[in-house]
């Protein structure tokens, strides 16, 4: 497998062609962003623990059923993935309340959602990611009803097979955020990444943030924290 050029360059990974037209190479830096990139700083270690997290997160899905871009792990900080046309929307499922659910609705913090919300938001920093429904993807052209129907049905999925996943390590999955894309068999693939960074993961018995919100609200232990989660689940560093 050859390296090609750079192709997009974001605020985490870096992607990179390679000489198959249908496998791309995802570097994963040590860059942190929060706030749609208005504040971004460098994390020691942080982009190796991330990408392998991601691998050992992506084959579980795909063992659980879940199509993912996943190939396989080239190095600390690099991994092979199918090439997908991503879809610029952001799948957000969640269990208890946090983040921009509190702000928006004033619910109390680690309130218990029951049943899960699932919920979309558009991928544009310049905008703020803001806030959509299903109409505004079909009506705008983002994705169809039928890739909606998938996105959701496989963001459920994602969410029974890793509520469990973590429950086992002793952790809470509050909420993440799911990127698909399209394959060249035109089927709908998960892509981007499952790490830390895009989801809330809190110990189960004394609420402890273990993820980016470490970040966010200036907790200090970070990537500490990650290689915690990380060493729960058996992930290896
Ligand atoms: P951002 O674009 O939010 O700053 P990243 O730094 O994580 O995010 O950059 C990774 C970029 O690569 C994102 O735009 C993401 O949508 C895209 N991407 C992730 N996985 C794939 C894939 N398998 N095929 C094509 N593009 C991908
Ligand atoms: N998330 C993400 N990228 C984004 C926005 C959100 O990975 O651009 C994740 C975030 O880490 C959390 C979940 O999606 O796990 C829900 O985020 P929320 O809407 O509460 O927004 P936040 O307040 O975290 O920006």
């Amino acid at each position: 497998m050859e390296k090609r050029e750079e192709l997009y360059r974001g605020k985490a990974k870096s992607v990179y062609k390679t000489d198959d037209a249908d496998r791309l190479i995802l570097l994963f830096r040590n860059d942190t962003s929060a706030f749609d990139g208005k504040r971004i700083e460098q994390l020691d270690r942080k982009g190796m623990v991330n990408n392998k997290f991601n691998a050992f997160i992506m084959q579980k899905l795909e063992a659980a059923g879940v199509p993912t871009q996943f190939d396989k792990l080239l190095a600390d900080n690099e991994v092979l993935v199918k090439k997908l046309d991503m879809i610029p929307v952001e799948c957000v499922v969640r269990n208890y309340a946090a983040g921009s659910l509190v702000k928006r609705l004033g619910v109390e913090e680690g309130m218990k959602l029951n049943p899960y919300t699932f919920e979309l938001f558009l991928k544009d920093d310049a905008k703020g990611d803001p806030f959509i429904n299903d109409s505004h993807v079909v009506a705008f052209g983002w994705g169809t009803a039928e890739q909606l129907v998938r996105m959701k049905e496989l963001s459920l999925k994602v969410n029974e097979v890793l509520s469990k996943l973590f429950d086992d390590a002793g952790l809470l999955l509050v909420d993440f955020k799911l990127e698909f894309g399209v394959f060249s068999d035109g089927s709908i693939v998960l892509g981007d990444e499952f790490s830390p960074d895009g989801c809330r993961l809190w110990d189960k018995e004394t609420r402890k943030k273990m993820d980016k919100d470490r970040f966010r609200q200036g907790l200090g232990d970070v990537i500490e924290a990650y290689e915690e989660v990380a060493q729960r689940l058996g992930v290896p560093l």
